[in-house]
């Protein structure tokens, strides 16, 4: 299990001087992965540092930071290749990252032509998905989340189910739909059946929502059969991404039962495209809540398993000012992510480089700290208001929605930059003779 390092040092500065700002989400003890391009060229690996990239395709073809010996890790369009060589090398990695960005380090700093090759300024690149997303599964572990939604779905008796509180749940989702920040997602087509109505029609969905979650990327891998503890499981882990996984409501109250979400979750999952290390929040973990009933001794978790993050979901219509739908934070996750993911491994399933878990709509005590619209809105009886006299129950064609997320240390940040889809009108559905 990771310690506090000079990485963490919360003193230190970088000579790439914007990330020294007081809000600078990308500061020197942040240091997230992602794979980015320039002008249509190759995808490369690049670490933030401020408002630049230091190229790590570059830094490691340099022989700066050689995280495999001969072998290159970093000349790939993802970073799975790292993720794989397990949490030693990973924290050696950012050391050497982080020595070569420090104030006090002259190597690069002073090496103008060696600068103009391996620092490149973010907001001339072009970001993609920073992993090879091998497995997506998702978890329902806020406690008011599910109870909120419970409560909508089967009364407040049902409100839990009895093994909630027991275990984390979650369903096997598609990997295949999860994209990067800033692809626009077209409104799905599914099957409806309002209470009243004796059968289902088929159409484009009316109740497409958000859920504000994080997601948990696993780096190195486990056996078939291997099973895990949970401080396993957490040294298993290499970094976070902010989520939103778009939500049919309509489509999911229909076809839920009994096998759980299918294509009300399989349209999009959108994620941030700066993967934050896990060792990087190293300086902001906290405990889940308290227990309401005792775990089973395979999910006990003997140190803080959950982080301190704020986040905010904004929403954008079109040609109007965004408006904050929900601030909440992290630590309220009933279960953990590395309590999800020795779960997830007690069967003897395999789990693998890239499988990336969300945590499960975050939704704090009350309406203004819900992930969903599905809680904010009270299941569309009561519509929130938005820019310009204009209110929404559930998202509207042409609408933005964006995920933040940050930590906040004393004197810098540790931020996730943002998660950004916009829904457009959904397409000509092909099977559809009304269409
Ligand atoms: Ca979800």
């Amino acid at each position: 299990m990771s310690t506090l390092n000079k990485t963490h040092d919360p003193a230190a500065k970088s000579w790439v001087e914007t990330a020294n700002l007081l809000e600078a989400e990308f500061s020197i003890q942040n240091l997230p992965f992602g794979v980015f391009s320039i002008g249509g060229g190759d995808k490369d690996i690049g670490v933030a540092i401020g408002d630049r990239i230091l190229d790590m395709t570059a830094i490691e073809q340099h022989g700066l930071v050689r995280p495999d010996g001969e072998r290159t890790v970093f000349d790939r369009a993802e970073i799975n290749s790292f993720m794989a060589l397990g949490p030693a090398v990973w924290s050696s990695t950012r050391a050497a990252i982080f020595d070569l960005l420090h104030i006090d380090n002259h190597d690069l700093r002073d090496d103008a032509d060696l600068c103009r090759q391996v620092l490149v300024a973010m907001s001339e690149a072009t970001m993609h998905l920073p992993i090879y997303v091998r497995s997506y599964t998702d978890f329902y572990s806020s406690q008011e989340h599910a109870t909120n939604v419970g409560i909508m779905f089967r009364g407040p008796e049902n409100a839990l189910p009895p093994n909630w509180l027991h275990m984390p749940i979650g369903y096997n989702g598609r990997a295949s739909t999860v994209v990067v920040s800033g692809t626009e997602i077209h409104r799905s087509w599914g099957q409806l059946k309002a209470p009243d109505e004796d059968a289902p029609h088929f159409a484009p969905c009316e109740r497409l929502d958000i859920e504000l979650e994080f997601g948990a990327i696993v780096g190195t891998p486990t056996a078939l059969g291997e099973t895990l503890t949970v401080a396993d499981a957490y040294d298993k882990i290499f970094g976070y991404v902010l989520l939103n996984d778009w939500s049919a409501r309509d489509i999911q109250t229909w076809e839920y039962q009994p096998l759980g979400p299918f294509q009300s979750k399989a349209t999009a999952t959108t994620i941030s495209p700066w993967v934050v290390t896990r060792e990087a929040l190293e300086p902001f973990r906290v405990s889940t809540p308290e227990r309401v009933k005792p775990l089973l001794p395979y999910l006990h978790e003997d140190a803080p398993g959950n982080f301190d993050i704020n986040l905010e979901v904004q929403l954008t219509p079109e040609a109007a000012a965004s408006v904050t739908l929900s601030a909440t934070n992290y630590k309220y996750m009933y279960f953990s992510s590395a309590q999800q993911l020795a779960h997830h491994a007690a069967s003897g399933c395999a789990m693998c480089t890239g499988d990336l878990l969300g945590s499960g709509t975050i939704s704090g005590p009350d309406r203004s700290s819900c992930g969903s619209l599905l809680e904010i809105t009270s299941g569309g009886k009561e519509p929130v208001s938005i820019a310009d006299g204009a209110t929404r129950t559930f998202l509207e064609d042409n609408d933005t929605v964006t995920l933040k997320g940050y930590c906040q240390a004393d004197g810098h940040r540790v931020g996730f930059g943002m998660c950004v889809g916009k829904v457009l009108p959904a397409v000509v559905h092909r099977g559809h003779a009304g269409a």
